[in-house]
């Protein structure tokens, strides 16, 4: 079987090395497509791969279209809404995700960027600091829990709020289970947003729940940035001059919002919440590992459009 490794974003050489040993190992062969120009590219790679590893890379309908030998793709990381999963399921192609690879690294950075707004973004002023305040934890899944078990371990309060999760095991945790979104921003100094962008989540955190917060309230948003109404959330920040928002991921009118609201507000220049050697080296050697047990055994534990 041939296995496309397409990344427009590499991954660091060390992934490389350890995806073209299980793979190889594995009985496969192995091609590399980095650093690509265009979609164009990728569409052309895709005609002979039996699988495909990406990273953020956009497997779209016409990449789907052109792979005509295509059974499995792994999108090395969580998110896998760069991938057309419809278009995939319509052609029976396995689309499976590495989910708790790169978690840990996300929620390192959600912690820093807690303490990064609370003290002025490092800049001369009294900022405040994170302990004894409430974290609302905006789903508790495998970045959610790491952001929760941190920030306890900072002397913060966990709340969560996930109707995934049953309450119990939250509370096992030392996490108080929110009854309703509503509860949960309404109480918490920061919120961590942590929902994947789906039909569902999409455009779900507005005016009504970012406004609910208390005094000096700040969004932490690590996820998706289709999952905030950016319309409403300059708006709020409009009505509410103590709220503030910190993002991995910019939003379309950030520019606006930079400008408009100064220190309030951050963007991370391109998204970095899973840039870390550690995360980039355990997500690709799972995608690799992942395909060569599903040529072998069949195993789809991870897939996602079953
Ligand atoms: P995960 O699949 O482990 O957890 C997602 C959680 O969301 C699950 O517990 C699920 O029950 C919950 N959920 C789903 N719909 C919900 C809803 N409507 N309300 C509340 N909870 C809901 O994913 P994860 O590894 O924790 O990652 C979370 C998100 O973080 C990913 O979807 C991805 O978008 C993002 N992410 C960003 C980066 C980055 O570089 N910034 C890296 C990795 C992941």
């Amino acid at each position: 079987m041939k296995v496309l490794v397409a990344t427009e974003k590499p991954f660091a050489a060390a992934a490389v090395n350890g995806i073209r040993k299980i793979v190889t190992e594995a009985g496969h062969e192995i091609a590399m497509l980095e650093k690509y120009p265009s979609p164009d590219k990728l569409i052309e790679a895709v005609a002979d791969a039996d699988a495909l590893i990406v990273r953020s890379d956009k497997v779209t309908a016409d990449v789907v279209a052109a792979a005509g030998k295509l059974k499995i793709v792994v999108r090395a990381g969580a998110g896998y809404d760069n991938i057309d999963l419809a278009a995939c399921s319509a052609r029976g192609i396995v689309v499976m995700n590495t989910p708790g690879q790169n978690s840990n690294a996300v929620a390192e950075l959600a912690i820093a960027m807690m303490i990064f707004m609370s003290r002025n973004q490092f800049t001369p002023g009294t900022g405040s600091e994170i302990k004894g305040k409430k974290v609302g934890i905006h789903a508790y899944g495998n970045v959610g829990r790491l952001v929760a078990e941190k920030a306890m371990a900072l002397g913060m309060k966990v709340m969560a709020f996930d109707p995934f999760v049953p309450a119990d095991v939250m509370e096992k945790e030392g996490v108080e289970p929110a009854a309703s979104l509503e509860q949960m921003y309404g109480e918490c100094n920061f919120i961590s947003v942590h929902i994947p962008a789906t039909p569902e989540t999409k455009g779900s955190i507005g005016y009504d729940l970012i406004s609910a917060m208390p005094a000096g309230g700040c969004v932490v948003n690590t996820a998706r940035k289709e999952v905030i109404n950016e319309v409403e959330l300059e708006k709020v920040l409009s009505d509410r001059p103590d709220l503030k928002y910190i993002t991995d991921i910019a939003a379309n009118n950030q520019a606006e919002l930079n400008e408009k609201f100064g220190r309030r507000v951050f963007a991370t220049p391109k998204k970095m919440g899973a840039e870390t050697a550690e995360a980039n080296i355990n997500a690709g050697l799972a995608a690799a590992s992942q395909i060569a047990d599903f040529f072998a055994t069949g195993n789809t534990k991870f897939q996602v459009n079953k």
